[in-house]
């Protein structure tokens, strides 16, 4: 066989484009890699790349600077913690109700708060909701009580915790604002 004298093309592996399966092609999106063909690619300053890659690369709203992280977890957390307060002070059937709208009303105040949205925030939007659905309820009674009134049995406290309309509210706001923060 002669020499070809492409290096950087294994001939054993053909790949076809994401978008287009009956397509081969040699290239591969810069950022996900995923295979795409000569239609698909998009010429950008750091390579080529598929079509939701570039996208999401021109828009400032996908790209956090260092300062956003911690700022999208206190805003985050702040309104988790009240929102996880208020789902534990009726029946559950309060909770299912108020949940998906606090999701909501999470994810955009996260929104305001530094105009982001993609994977990291949601991320860090939903833990916040976890923690707020948890610690919520107990903020709540410690203010209520003028103190630090944990329950002086470890056991009640864990049972405190995770109480139904805490894991309900949790699961159904974490999906309501995961969706809005796409
Ligand atoms: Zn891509
Ligand atoms: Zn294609």
């Amino acid at each position: 066989m002669a020499g070809s004298g492409t290096d950087t093309i294994d001939p054993q592996e053909i790949i076809y484009c994401v978008n287009h399966p009956r397509t081969e092609t040699l290239i591969r999106c810069s950022r996900c890699l995923d295979p795409i063909c000569t239609k698909c690619a998009i010429r950008t300053p750091v390579g080529l790349r598929c079509p939701t890659c570039a996208r999401r690369g021109r828009s400032p709203l996908y790209v956090l600077a260092p300062q956003d992280y911690p700022i999208i977890a206190i805003v985050a957390l702040a309104v988790s913690l009240v929102a996880g307060a208020l789902a534990t002070q009726a029946g559950l059937f309060f909770t299912v109700f108020l949940s998906i709208p606090a999701g909501g009303i999470i994810a955009e105040a996260v929104l305001r708060a530094r105009r982001k949205r993609g994977r990291p925030v949601q991320i860090i939007t939903g833990v916040c909701i976890a923690l707020g659905a948890l610690a919520g309820p107990v903020v709540l009674r410690m203010v209520a009580s003028g103190g630090l009134a944990l329950p002086a049995n470890a056991l009640v406290l864990v049972a405190s915790l995770l109480n139904l309309n805490s894991i309900l509210f949790a699961v159904l706001a974490i999906g309501a604002a995961v969706a809005r923060l796409r």
